[in-house]
Parts: structure tokens; sequence; C-alpha cells
């Protein structure tokens, strides 16, 4: 991490954005993480600069003299931002139409003409409307101010035009920022060209992941049986009726369709998805709260009747294996589907021509069976409710095979974190629909097997290895565990709820404090708040909590830390997946929001 160059309050000349031209201003703070100085100019304008584009004030003063009297004079009167403050500044009114308005970039005087034709409200009337909140980027404004004039002359449309009568300065400003937009282009087409890469390692990677997957979670789920479960002792004197009985795929369809069951039933409101590429809206049923209390109270039937549950987990292997099965005849399905569905329903990456790839990734985006929709289906419902309830279940087989009164407390604060971290996604139930795996990934192989099998078997991993393992800790102990595990629920719950309700209505007035640049697009991104601390603060709190659920299996072993590994990886992954798809959708703005926060997930670690 570099040293800072300038003090607090130290004068000296820093660049006007977008020209060569240095003023004297005097520094007002230093942000360490995104190594920016906020300066102030003599009109009270406060800015952030790069340290290059600050200098001290004395390399200045010979090249000063050498200036002709004249030319400086003109300089003064026309750029100095020293001089009255713009009203164009505030970008409420940065394209409001008077016959003159200054030239923020420059501080020069512009003529402008208005030939109102017809107000394209995308376009140009989003950004008069912007809030008093948002920061003032002056050479974005402008940028984006071009690139409305260019997209205009692109396609010819006939909406309110702004024509500008530049003085030679001003051309010469424009020339840099049509540089910036041609760069931006470049960006764009660049990703755009990425698009075609394949994830995953691509053919190879994806096969390697259907075969290496079911065959990771069987060597997880019988390491964890043995006494010493070290991950190198493994010794397996599996069967085929160790993992296949008929009963149990029968038990298992039975699940499956009392979820469909709960899915269905008129309960809760019905709500839009984001629009697709196709440009069509889908419509959701929100009612996955109602289905988790629903299959509670079935469990309390169940229990009532004296029908043990413990069939789940004298069985385990082969709910695992009617599982894996049941993912696999869905994919294939899918895939059979997909293969009538019309171009504009295919997901980028389900369409790419190669058969295995397709499969893993799905082809289509969104399969429906009349309003049925299976990918939003299995995204939530038999996984993720499955997962706490083999929870419970665990709990159950805990002081069976333990011969315990109550619970461990061990086994105690694994199901209560879970069970909040299940609650809390079914509470939110909507933010799903904007998730990359609604929005962006097809229905294949991989969300299938993912949302079916692996997270219900090695999600429980914890609770598990604590059914063949006593761990007995100490209530100091468990506070600790209970602290973090709330300092990332606090994390990973305010981040998530402040994107939201920022992304449901930027302009409440509860998020005014919040800093934001604009984009081309007309979003805008969050630069301060939690979304200005990382990139992704959301994962760095569901990775505190990986952490916390972990802790509570101590130390004998590694395999239940498997959880906070696998999570790791996948975040690192998701958020580089989520990256990539930024720079498509913002191009250089997502630069600009990278610049300004540059840590992704850990702050100055990564
Ligand atoms: P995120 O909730 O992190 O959303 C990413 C999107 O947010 C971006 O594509 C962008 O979309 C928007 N965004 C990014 N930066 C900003 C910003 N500065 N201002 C405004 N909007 C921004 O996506 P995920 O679906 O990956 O994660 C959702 C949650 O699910 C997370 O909490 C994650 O931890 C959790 N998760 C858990 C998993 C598990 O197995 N336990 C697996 C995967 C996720 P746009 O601009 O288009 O709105």
């Amino acid at each position: 991490m570099s040293v800072r160059k300038y003090d607090s309050g130290e004068l000296v000349m820093g660049r006007w954005p977008g020209s060569c031209l240095y003023y004297e201003v005097q520094i007002v703070t230093f942000d360490v993480p995104t190594q920016l100085y906020t300066v102030r100019y003599k009109d009270g304008t406060e800015l952030e600069l790069k340290e290059n584009d600050i200098k001290h004030a004395a390399a200045f003063r010979s090249k000063k003299r050498s200036v002709s009297p004249s030319r400086r004079r003109s300089r003064s009167r026309s750029r100095s931002p020293g001089r009255a403050r713009s009203p164009a500044r505030t970008p409420k009114n940065a394209l409001q139409p008077p016959s003159q308005i200054r030239d923020l970039t420059k501080g020069d005087i512009l003529q402008i003409h208005l030939t109102p034709l017809k107000l394209h409200e995308y376009k140009v009337g989003k950004r008069n409307g912007e809030p008093e909140g948002i920061e003032k980027n002056v050479a974005s404004q402008r940028i984006t101010q071009l690139k409305v004039e260019q997209e205009m002359e692109n396609n010819n449309e006939k909406v309110l035009r702004y024509i500008f009568n530049p003085r030679k300065e001003d051309s010469i400003t424009k020339g840099i920022l049509k540089e910036e937009i041609a760069k931006e282009k470049i960006v764009k087409e660049k990703a755009v060209e990425n698009r075609k890469v394949l994830e995953f390692g691509g053919t190879i990677g994806v096969s390697f992941m259907i075969l290496a997957q079911p065959v990771l979670l069987y060597y997880l789920l019988l390491v964890c049986v043995q006494k010493d479960a070290s991950i190198f002792n493994f010794h397996s004197g599996l069967t085929v009726s160790d993992l296949w009985n008929t009963t149990v795929f029968g038990v298992f369809l039975l699940w499956i369709f009392l979820q469909a069951l709960f899915y269905l039933l008129p309960l809760g409101k019905i709500t839009d998805g984001v629009p697709l590429v196709n440009g069509k809206r889908l419509k959701y049923r929100i009612n996955g709260f109602h289905a988790l209390l629903l299959t509670a109270a079935a469990v309390a039937v169940t229990l009532y009747c004296k029908i043990s549950l413990l069939y789940v987990f004298e069985n385990y292997l082969q709910f695992a294996a009617s599982a894996t099965l049941f993912s696999i005849l869905l994919s294939i399905y899918l895939y059979a589907r997909s293969l009538k569905a019309p171009n504009n329903e295919l997901s980028l990456g389900g369409s790419s021509g190669h058969v295995i790839y397709s499969f893993f990734m799905g082809r289509e985006l969104n399969p429906r069976i009349g309003k049925f929709d299976l990918k939003y289906f299995t995204e939530l419902r038999p996984g993720l409710i499955g997962w706490v309830l083999i929870n419970l279940i665990m709990l159950l087989a805990e002081m069976k095979m333990q011969n315990r009164g109550v619970p461990s407390v061990s086994m105690i604060l694994v199901n209560s974190f879970q069970l909040l971290y299940v609650a809390h996604a079914f509470w939110n139930e909507e933010a799903v629909l904007t998730s990359m795996d609604i929005v962006h990934d097809g229905f294949g192989f991989m969300l299938a097997f993912g949302n079916l099998v692996w997270v219900p078997f090695t999600y429980t991993l914890q609770t598990f290895y604590l059914v063949n393992h006593q761990v007995d800790i100490s209530w100091t102990v468990a506070s600790a565990i209970i602290a973090l595990n709330t300092l990332g629920y606090v994390i990973f719950r305010a981040a998530n709820n402040q994107k939201n309700a920022f992304r449901k209505n930027p302009d409440d007035p509860r998020l005014a404090y919040l800093k934001t640049i604009p984009t081309s697009g007309g979003k805008k991104l969050l630069v301060s708040g939690w979304w200005g601390f990382v990139r992704h603060p959301n994962y760095l709190g569901d990775l505190i909590m990986a952490v916390a659920w972990c802790l509570p299996c101590g130390f004998n072993h590694i395999l239940p830390y498997f959880y906070g590994v696998f999570l790791t990886c996948l975040l690192i992954h998701r958020e580089a997946r989520d990256e990539h798809q930024c720079k498509i959708k913002y191009g250089l703005d997502w630069e600009k929001y990278c610049q300004r926060v540059p840590y992704r997930i850990l702050p100055y670690i990564y």
C-alpha cells in the first residue's frame, strides 16, 4: 500500500478532469482504500483526484512566467473553476435546456440551440430527474451527454437534440472525451467477445464436473461415517444395495410432489421477474415462506403420528443416490425439451453449440410447464427446505446414537444458524428473481444437481459429522461462535437489503445519503455504504457465517470444514462471473466503480 504524498490542508495544483490544465486546490482528505484525494477548488467545488493528477505548486512557478500575459488572462477568465459556481454542476440541471449553460468540463460558456423534437425518456428525461444525492461526476456527465449525442446520431432518431457550438478548446475536450467513448466501445466489444468463451473450462471442464461432483459427494459421505474421518483414511466396502433402494426413491419422489403441491397453492403474492433478453417479464408466485411453514407443520404431524424420520438417516446414501438419479433424469428432460424451444428463450451459455457443455449449463433460460416454473421451483424448494429438514433429522439421530436427552450445543448451533439463513432466503424470496441463476443461467445439470443434491447433502455435512463424532464445546466458545455468525449475518443481510432496496427504488429517500455513479444504461451503481466498502459485501458476510457454521465441529478433522472451503471457491468464481457480466452491462462505468472500490470481497486482501 502506497503512503500518501500530500497532507490535508496543503495547497497544491490539481488537474481539472478531462483537460491538461492545473488549478490551485487544497487537499481535504485522502481515502486509503481508493487511494483518492478529495480536493477543494477556489470556488468550493470538491472533486476526487488520483495522486498522478496532483502536483506541488512549485513545479508550476517557472512555467507560469513563460506564458504570455494575454494568454494567461484569457485562461483565467474562461477556464478557472475559481469563478462563480456553475448552476449546471448539479446533475439536476446538467441537461436542462437554458439558452446557454456553462460547460462543466472546463468552465467555458457554451451556446446551446435546442431543436425540440420527440423527448426520449430513457436518454434524456431520466437524467434530469436524478436526485441531489448523486455524486457530481462532471466528466462522466459530459461523456454521457456526448454518448447521448452520438447514440442519437447513430440511430438517426428524432429526439430532443442539443447542438453545441463549441469553441476551439471545446473541440479539444470533445476529442479527449470521444477517445473515452471509443475506449468504452472497445471494452464492450471485448466483453461481448469474451461472452463466447466457454466457462468452467469448456466441454472438458464440465465433463469432469458432471462425473466428479457425484463421486466427491459419496466420498465425503462415506468418510464422514467413519470413526476416524480423516480425508486420506478412506475404506469403502460399498455395494450397489448400499446405494439403491426403490422404496427410498419412491419416498424421495413423494417429497418432490409435496413441495410441488405447496408451490402451486394460491398463497402469497404474484410478482414480476426482471425483463428478459427477449423483452418478456415472467410472473412468479412468492410463497416460499408459506411452503417452509407448511413443511414444518407436515413434520410435526409426522412426529405426532410416531412415523420415524430417522428412516432418512438410516438410508442416507440411498436418498443421495435417488436425488442424483432424479437430477440426471431432469437434466436429460430439460435438454430434450430445449431442442424445441425458440432461440430467444435460450440462455447465452446454453446456446454454445456444444452438446455436453449445453447439457451442463442448461439451454432453456426459464423452462415452464404451464405456469409451473421448473428452475424457480428447483432453485428454492426441495433442496433448500430439504437442507433444514435433514439437519433436523441429524439432530434427532445424534440424540439417538449418542444416547442424549438433549442435542449437543454444537448441533443446536449449526441447526439454528442454517435455519436462520434458509428462513431469511424465503422471507426475502423476491431477491432471487434478480440473481444470476434466474436471470442469466440456463436450467441444466449444473443447477439441477446443485440444488437437488449438492445443497441438501453437502451443506448438511456438519450435522452429519456431529451425529457420528461427539463434540462438546463450552458456552464461552459457543458465545464467540454466535457473535461471529451474528457479524456475518448482519453484513450479509444489510448488504443484500441495501442493494435490493436501491434496485427496487433508486430514489428511496431512506437511501439518499448513499453516493452513486450514473451509468450509460441509465442504472446507477452504489459507491458508498456497503457497496463502497468492497464490491461484494454480501459474499463477505456469507463467508464469515460459513466459518461460524464449521467451528462447532471442533478441530479433530478437516472434513466438516468442507463447506467453508467450497463456499470460498464458489464465491470467488461467482464473483469473477458476475464481474464479467457487469463489464458487459456497464463498460467503462464498471471500471470506474472498480477504481473507486478496488477490493472485491475482503478489504486490503482480495
Ligand atoms: P449479488 O446479490 O451479489 O448481485 C450481483 C449484482 O448486483 C450485479 O450483477 C449487479 O447487477 C448488482 N450490483 C453489483 N454492484 C453493485 C453496486 N455497486 N450498486 C448496485 N448494484 C450492484 O449476486 P448473487 O446472486 O451472486 O448473490 C446473492 C446472494 O446469494 C449473496 O448474498 C450470496 O452470498 C448468496 N449466495 C450464496 C450461495 C451459497 O451457496 N451459500 C451461492 C450463491 C450466492 P445489476 O446492476 O444488474 O442490478
